[in-house]
């Protein structure tokens, strides 16, 4: 009855109904799967979860429902060792993951290109696919994805004078896995055996996730959580590493500066490992390091995958060393 006050005063309104409502809790709701009268019409209890937490008898915390995972063109195609990576973590931490067949391309390279209707099959597919009231988050392993879903979709859609509804929707869903990651962080087993050294790592933050969904935070709670890593932030950390999408490619002289002025920031750290949570700056930076700077660029959470599984850091390759960064 609570729940449903509360709702009321939100102008939201849930169904199910069970004659016990006054007393009865939501536990229990889902537990016996109640409805009452409206369940004719509306369905009961299960129509309207999302998801679960539970609690099993071992004490070990259980997710499942609702969760999507958002895998952008780049982990799927080029950077299969960060999906990976992401894929493990989220097991650790229990939680059960949908990747819909049906999610597309995000489309942010021909919205950010200015190139008139192309991008909107994408856009709409994805709206629909991932906007559905059974999925309760999205969660995106690349930045540019991440601030399509975030920013880009709905100046698109309103840019065209198309409702933006949905999309909004998509927005409020739309978490970077980093961020979901963070908040449970002290829930995963860390080893402190997965390096022999100590590793001193430090941070990029790549434009689309600082600027456009205003994330920082929760990569640095991930890095300095892990055993064995020194964590030193660099100088202008959030400066742009000089790729910005397509502009590098229009504006190489340009570009090459500011990729130059990032790399130098990292030496000066002395870090071993620069992590970023965009593919597009780990190529950006990755592709301009020497071999010689014995530097790994890599996701924040291929550490972390490093930390539980054991897997040593000398299975991470160096930029420069014509692997992926
Ligand atoms: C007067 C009355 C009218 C009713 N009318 C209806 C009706 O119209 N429709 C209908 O479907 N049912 C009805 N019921 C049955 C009952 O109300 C429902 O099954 C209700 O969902 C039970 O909720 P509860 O909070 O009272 O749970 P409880 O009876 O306290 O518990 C039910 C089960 O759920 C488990 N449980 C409770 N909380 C949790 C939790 N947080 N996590 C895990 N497990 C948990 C308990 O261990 C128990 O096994 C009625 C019952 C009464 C007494």
């Amino acid at each position: 009855m609570e729940f449903q006050n509360e709702l009321t005063k939100r102008g939201l309104y849930y169904p199910p109904d069970p004659g016990s409502m006054a007393v009865s809790t939501m536990g229990g709701n889902v537990a016996e799967n109640a409805g009452g009268p409206r369940a004719f019409k509306y369905g009961v209890t299960r129509d309207y979860l999302l998801g679960l937490e539970v609690v099993l008898a071992s004490g070990e915390v259980l997710r499942t429902g609702g969760k999507t995972l958002f895998t952008g063109c780049f982990t799927n195609y080029f950077a299969g060792d960060v999906g990976q990576a992401v894929v493990n973590v989220l097991k650790k931490l229990r939680l059960e993951i949908e990747i819909p067949a049906a999610e597309d391309c995000c489309g942010i390279a021909a919205i950010l290109s200015g190139e008139g209707d192309l991008p909107l099959k994408n856009v709409q597919q994805n709206i629909s696919t991932l906007s559905r009231a059974r999925v309760d988050a999205v969660l995106v392993d690349c930045a540019t994805c991440g601030a399509a879903f975030r920013k880009e979709y709905i100046d698109l859609l309103k840019r065209k004078g198309l409702d933006s509804t949905q999309a909004e929707i998509l927005k409020g869903k739309t978490q970077d896995v980093m961020e979901y990651v963070a908040e449970r962080i002290h829930e995963l087993p860390l080893r402190k055996d997965y390096t022999s050294e100590k590793i001193r790592v430090t941070y990029h933050d790549p434009c689309h996730l600082v600027r456009a969904q205003g994330v920082s935070s929760a990569p640095r709670k991930i890095l300095q959580a892990l055993p064995q890593v020194e964590y030193v932030e660099m100088e202008e950390a959030n400066a742009c590493c000089g790729g910005g999408g397509t502009f590098q490619f229009d504006f190489p002289e340009i570009a090459k500066g500011i990729t130059e002025k990032k790399i130098k920031r990292i030496r000066e750290t002395g870090a071993r490992v620069v992590a970023t949570g965009c593919p597009g700056c780990r190529v950006t930076i990755g592709g301009n390091m020497d071999e010689q700077d014995r530097i790994a660029v890599l996701h924040p959470l291929q550490l972390l995958d490093g930390a539980l599984t054991g897997k040593g850091l000398d299975k991470f390759p160096f930029a420069g060393t014509g692997r992926l960064c």
